[in-house]
């Protein structure tokens, strides 16, 4: 299993700067990113992630300077590593469809390897410190609520101390490895954090929707729209999602207080707009069950359009022709969120659908 992935990495802490933090309440940190989701204690930041689904990486750190950390890397465990593939590759999954036979079966990964793979590179980290290093890799059970994953524990010593989990999962096919490090005298953290950590911890959604959780961002994006972009930056979240030629996008500002000195919050709407959003009419909406605030539906122009499609890097015809938008204050958070879909067909719905699942405060509609 390859552990190296191309890593977004975020400068570490944000939250003070956007929030009045005496009102934010002591709970725990959910994490949501490509189908991955876990809990933590309250205040972990993550600090490093990969965009790719197939294979990532995430990494959680805990407050302060206590050096704990939380990581997790996944991988689609192979069917077919050959690269060239032949007319039998090819044509051999229509035939057996044809002739109702079943797939054959693959063998399952070895995770032993895998994870001795894992731990013989932190072994070399170690020697080169001069540090001794040990590890325990316990036998494999089955594990999940119907039996789906075969897993693995394990633990190690030497520069530093960890304890974690192996599995691969026959719902969705992936290999994951997640773990709790800290330094040698985190023992007793590192096993009580861990015990949550790893208990939390679902490789897939049961439902046709990924949770996407970061921060204060917490939302429902369907499985068929994949993470195309994102912005982690102080004060701005923003995730934007294609599936072909259509784009989900979710963005939240923090300082809401401030812009709104300044601008209105159609005037906000306007200017953030995916699409040129001009003069077009923006009315007051429920944007979900929680908060009121504006929403504007448009026909996508031909300028719109092409950007869309160099975003979809061509290969997604025809492009969405309906924009949906909506965006609100929540005065809890002191944060404006937005919520913007284009799609082919005119789908306000999956606008509402998706800000309904956005979790902006915790507790109830005011
Ligand atoms: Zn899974
Ligand atoms: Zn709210």
């Amino acid at each position: 299993m390859s552990i190296s992935s191309s890593l977004g990495t975020i400068p570490r802490p944000r939250k003070q700067m956007e929030s009045s933090v005496t009102t934010i309440q002591q709970s725990d940190t959910l994490i949501g990113w490509q189908g991955i989701r876990f809990t933590l204690p309250p205040d972990w930041n993550l600090t490093s992630f990969s965009l790719e689904s197939e294979s990532g990486y995430l990494r959680v750190d805990s407050p302060g300077d206590s050096g704990l950390c939380a990581q997790v890397r996944w991988q689609t465990a192979g069917r077919n590593t050959r690269k060239i593939r032949t007319m039998y590759d090819i044509l051999a999954p229509h035939a057996r469809k044809l002739f109702r036979r079943p797939e054959p079966v693959v063998p399952p990964p070895d995770l032993k390897a895998t994870l001795e793979k894992i731990l013989k590179a932190s072994k070399k980290e170690a020697s080169k410190s001069k540090m001794t290093f040990e590890s325990v890799i316990k036998s494999e059970r089955t594990e999940g609520v119907a039996g789906e994953r075969t897993a693995a524990s394990f633990s190690f010593v030497g520069g530093g101390r960890g304890q974690g989990k192996i599995w691969h999962c026959k719902v969705c096919n992936r290999i994951v490895v997640a773990q709790i490090v800290g330094t040698q005298k985190d023992s007793r953290a590192i096993q009580a954090i861990a015990s949550q950590f790893l208990g939390s911890l679902s490789c897939h959604s049961s439902t046709e929707y990924d949770l996407w959780a970061l921060y204060d961002l917490n939302v429902e994006i369907p499985k068929t729209f994949k993470l195309n972009s994102q912005k982690v930056m102080s004060g701005n979240l923003q995730l934007s999602f294609m599936h072909g030629g259509e784009m989900i996008r979710v963005e939240r500002w923090g300082l809401a207080t401030m812009v709104l000195k300044k601008f209105t919050i159609e005037e906000w709407l306007r200017a953030n707009a995916y699409i040129n959003a001009g003069k077009a009419l923006v009315q007051e909406s429920a944007c979900n069950e929680k908060h009121a605030g504006v929403e504007s539906q448009l026909k996508v122009k031909l300028f719109d359009k092409i950007k869309l499609f160099k975003l979809a890097r061509g290969f997604a015809l025809p492009m969405a022709s309906h924009y949906a938008g909506c965006m609100w204050l929540c005065p809890e958070e002191q944060k404006l969120f937005m919520v913007e879909v284009l799609t082919r067909k005119k789908n306000p719905e999956l606008m509402h659908k998706v800000a309904s699942s956005c979790n902006c405060h915790s507790g109830s509609s005011l």
